[in-house]
């Protein structure tokens, strides 16, 4: 069954999209934590970060670079932000196809809840 980010990627819910690539989409999350919260997908499948092979490494390369990219076009690079990805129950992972939150806006507090 395809994921609830594969149905965005494939035009069957909307979303608003920043970014798309061959690889990636990126969109605005549906329920912001911050004022500026982004999410960028791989369009391949990938569970979670623990279910990322070797094999993913450029993909997942891809990913952190295009989120530097994102951060600077949406304008909140130069006063920092945060790149999470939530894996598995205990890492807070609602949606198992693996994504990053591009979370910017505010001040960030350490450690995180
Ligand atoms: P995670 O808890 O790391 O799996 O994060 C899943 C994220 O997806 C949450 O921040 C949700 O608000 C977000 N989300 C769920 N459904 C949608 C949607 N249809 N459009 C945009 N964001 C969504």
């Amino acid at each position: 069954m395809s994921s609830i980010f594969t149905k965005i990627i494939n035009r069957e819910i909307p979303a608003v999209i920043v970014y798309e690539d061959d690889l990636c989409i990126s969109f605005r999350d549906i329920d912001p934590k911050a004022p500026q919260h982004i999410l960028l997908v791989p369009k391949k499948e990938i569970k979670s970060l623990a279910e990322a092979t070797e094999n993913d490494a450029p993909l997942l390369g891809h990913l952190l670079i295009k989120a530097g990219e994102i951060a600077r076009d949406q304008g909140f690079s130069d006063s920092g932000y945060r790149v999470v990805i939530n894996t598995n129950k205990e890492g807070g992972q609602a949606v198992y196809h693996i994504h990053l939150h591009i979370l910017g806006g505010r001040q960030m507090e350490w450690p995180p809840g």
